[in-house]
């Protein structure tokens, strides 16, 4: 009898995939491993060493084709989906970053449900810190159940919302939604686009290593893994070592190659806020159940450094490691480019200075470094938001009226006439605070953080949620009191793939 467990999983080419990929190639003998990978010339040639790899099954394809997941799917224990458009790709096409991640996604879920042991099968869908947004201080300590807050103009966050929210209404029997954070090493195309601006130097991010959420993703299709572990949604971070802000993570990463971080940037491109991060009050108990750490910073860096070290040392390469004031020249560039400061305030795009500044006048009164602008690593005491009902509740005593002070918190209504105590998983009636009546279940909306689908769809248009929901106020009021308010319309949402499936 063969007591292997077969593993499927796409994303295999990004840097989180190819790192899982070795990793399941050191466990092969207890599991048989199938990738599914973009037919590319880059892939193909990535993938050539693992051609002829015992264990290891490649499928060439694409992700959207249904007919092919199907055959993906049938006869695996686990589906693991990687596969994404990420930022800043996902951002110039947003369309397609809806088509790909949400389709994927739903393609993935209906290949599993169509199997005769679909019960059978594990789904591990890849989430994103993403989808709660900018939590920059005082709120920058963060839980799975916080709200969802994609940032502004985030294509990838909005395409990641609609693909976690299906994940949780799926009903499949298992699966896990692990949102990924910030993650070492950071991709080397975002270096040269303006969303290297986009964040504050004083955002907070608890960072994670790709060689980690390797383990992590190998480790969760352990057999060991307790059954309570799933259909819920967890934050991937290394913990306390790996918590930074902005300013200290890349004094860092630029030291490696010997350039100050004040060197390189004017802190005046800075955005004030709305990229995502925060410090998980949540992420050592993924740990604690999965074991996947095992890197330090201080390690992880030392050894950057040594690379960097040696490549110095060979002349010939020496010339194309950047000098602080090269990199500055070349970051002023950058900030004309597309969606960079300097193409915002000189196009006039109100919307971006006001998602990303607050308002002209903030943005104006940004201080250079030399005039005294302020670095500073926000409070080391944890704290919780209110997730509008008595968490101190076991679980299996959480009943309607919970649901109903859970809704109210929100500023709408749980519409539903009854509900089996304990039973997060059967869809309940809701209403949002602007009479959309939606159907949900209590998992994804208090242990997940989801509300309103159709608000979700509209707009960002966030201070007017804030002004009736107290839930969502907790992380969009701290920040933005003073300002004017913001409602930005989205030109794309999940029914771009949901009314296509359904024709
Ligand atoms: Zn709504």
């Amino acid at each position: 009898m063969n007591t292997k467990k077969t593993v499927f999983f796409t994303g295999a080419s990004g840097s989180m995939g190819l790192a899982t990929l070795k990793e399941f190639l050191t466990r092969t003998d207890h599991f048989n491993v199938r990738i599914l990978v973009r037919p590319s010339k880059k892939n193909k040639k990535l993938m050539r060493k693992y051609r002829a790899t015992p264990g290891l099954e490649i499928i060439w394809g694409d992700m959207l084709d249904k007919a092919l997941i199907f055959e993906c799917v049938r006869g695996t224990d686990y589906v693991l989906h990687m596969g994404a458009i990420i930022s800043p790709e996902a951002d110039k096409y947003p369309e397609l970053t809806m088509r790909t991640n949400l389709g994927s996604i739903l393609n993935i879920i209906d290949a599993i449900k169509a199997q005769p042991n679909a019960d059978d099968i594990t789904l591990v869908y890849v989430g994103t810190i993403a989808n709660t947004g900018c939590r920059r201080e005082p709120i920058h300590w963060g839980r799975c159940g916080d709200p969802i807050k994609g940032a502004i103009f985030d294509s990838y966050a909005t395409s990641k919302i609609a693909s976690e929210r299906a994940v949780f209404e799926s009903g499949l029997a298992r699966w896990v939604s692990l949102r990924q954070t910030g993650m070492l090493p950071v991709h080397t195309s975002a270096r040269h686009e303006p969303i290297i601006f986009h964040q504050n130097a004083n955002n907070a991010i608890e960072w994670a290593t790709a060689e980690e959420s390797a383990v992590l993703m190998a480790n969760v299709c352990e057999d060991w893994i307790p059954e309570s572990f799933w259909r819920k949604a967890y934050n991937i971070g290394g913990g306390k070592q790996w918590r930074f802000t902005h300013w200290e993570f890349m004094q860092k990463a630029l030291q490696s190659i010997n350039v100050d971080f004040h060197g390189a940037f004017d802190c005046r491109d800075l955005a004030l806020y709305n990229f995502h991060g925060q410090w998980f009050t949540d992420s050592d108990a993924l740990d604690e159940i999965t074991h996947f750490r095992s890197l330090s910073p201080d390690s992880y860096f030392e050894d950057i450094f040594k690379l960097y070290t040696r490549l110095y040392a060979i002349p010939i390469l020496r010339v194309f490691i950047p000098s602080a004031k090269q990199l500055y020249k070349q970051n002023k560039k950058i900030c004309k480019k597309h969606m960079g400061p300097d193409w915002m305030i000189e196009n006039n795009k109100e919307d971006w200075i006001k998602a990303f500044y607050g308002s002209r006048e903030k943005q104006a009164c940004i201080r250079a470094w030399d005039e005294g602008y302020e670095l500073k690593r926000p409070s080391e005491d944890p704290s919780y938001l209110d997730h509008g009902y008595d968490e101190t509740k076991p679980t299996e005593k959480l009943k309607l009226e919970d649901m109903k002070q859970a809704a109210d918190f929100r500023g709408g209504t749980c519409t539903s006439a009854k509900m089996t105590q304990g039973d997060l998983f059967t869809p309940l009636n809701w209403t949002c605070a602007f009479g959309h009546e939606f159907e949900a279940t209590p998992n994804l909306v208090l242990k997940g953080g989801h509300w309103c689908p159709e608000c979700e769809r509209k707009a960002w248009n966030y201070t007017e949620i804030a002004g009736v929901n107290p839930f969502f106020a907790q992380v969009w009021t701290p920040l933005h009191h003073d300002e004017e308010p913001i409602n930005v319309p989205k030109d794309v949402c999940d029914l771009l793939v949901l009314e296509e499936r359904e024709n």
